[in-house]
C-alpha cells in the first residue's frame, strides 16, 4: 500500500453482506484501477475498530438481527461518523439506511436506536417491497436514471435535513412521503437499491470516486454495462 492508494472501506460484510452489496466496493476498485489509480478494499468486520482514515465507505443490506449487531458495532466504533463529518463519501444500502438513521423498528416491533448520520426513521410497511426499482436522480451531478432491486419491509421517513436520492418511476422506494427513494445528507448517500447498485449505475460509481479522490475521472466506455442497464430497465416495464 502506498500513500496514494485509494482505500475503499467495506464495512461489516460479515453481518451486512447478505445481498451481494460488497460488489459496490469491487466496482469502485475496478473503475479506479481502469483509470490507472491504485486502489484497495479494506474490510472492517465485527472484530475491528472502524478507522476514520478511509477514502470512501460502503455498507450493505442485512436481515433484522444482523442489522442490530452492525448498529451496536457502529455506535461503539465511531470512525465512519468522524469521516462523514469531514466530508468523506459514504454509501449505505438498504438496512444500512436504517442503521444510519435516528432509529428503526424491526418487523418484530422492536425499536432500535441508529447512529444518527441520517435525519430519518424507519418503521415496517404492511407488506414487503420486492422487485425492480427505477428512479430519476435528484442529486446534482447525476443525470442518468438509477436502477436497482429492492427487497425491504422498512419504510423510511425523511426529516428536513435529509433529501431523497431520487423520484420513483417504478417500484416502491422509501414507502412514505410520496414516490421518493433513498437519502442524501452531506456526503452520505443511502438507497434501497441492491444489484449491486454501482454495477448498474456507473455514473453514481464515478460520482463517489470523484468525491473520494478529489479529481474528475475520464469516462469509461463499457458496452457490457450499457447492455446490463438496458436489460434491467426492460425488466422494470
Ligand atoms: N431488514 C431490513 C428490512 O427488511 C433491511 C433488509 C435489507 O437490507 N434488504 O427493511
Amino acid at each position: 500500500m502506498t500513500e496514494s492508494t485509494l482505500r475503499i472501506g467495506l464495512i461489516l460484510p460479515d453481518v451486512m453482506g447478505t445481498y451481494g452489496d460488497g460488489g459496490n466496493a469491487l466496482v469502485l476498485r475496478q473503475r479506479a484501477r481502469m483509470r490507472g489509480l491504485d486502489a484497495e478494499i479494506v474490510e472492517i468486520t465485527l472484530d475491528d475498530d472502524v478507522p476514520d482514515s478511509l477514502d470512501v465507505y460502503t455498507l450493505g443490506g442485512a436481515e433484522d438481527f444482523a442489522q442490530r449487531l452492525a448498529t451496536r458495532h457502529l455506535s461503539q466504533h465511531t470512525g465512519m461518523q468522524r469521516a462523514a463529518a469531514a466530508g468523506r463519501p459514504v454509501l449505505a444500502i438498504c438496512a444500512a439506511i436504517q442503521v444510519l438513521g435516528h432509529w428503526y423498528r424491526t418487523a418484530a416491533g422492536e425499536k432500535v436506536d441508529g447512529i444518527g448520520l441520517f435525519d430519518c426513521t424507519t418503521s415496517p410497511m404492511a407488506a414487503r417491497a420486492i422487485g425492480e426499482l427505477v428512479t430519476t436522480p435528484l442529486l446534482d451531478g447525476l443525470s442518468q436514471p438509477l436502477s436497482g432491486f429492492e427487497n425491504h419491509r422498512g419504510a423510511t421517513d425523511l426529516g428536513s435535513a435529509a433529501k431523497p436520492l431520487g423520484t420513483v418511476r417504478h417500484g416502491t422506494g422509501n414507502g412514505v412521503n410520496g414516490p421518493v427513494e433513498g437519502v442524501v445528507q452531506g456526503s452520505v448517500i443511502g438507497t434501497y437499491m441492491h444489484g449491486p447498485l454501482l454495477a448498474r449505475n456507473p455514473e453514481l460509481a464515478d460520482y463517489l470516486l470523484a468525491q473520494a479522490t478529489g479529481t474528475t475521472l475520464a469516462p469509461l466506455d463499457l458496452p457490457e454495462v450499457d447492455q446490463l442497464r438496458r436489460e434491467r430497465f426492460a425488466a422494470a416495464r
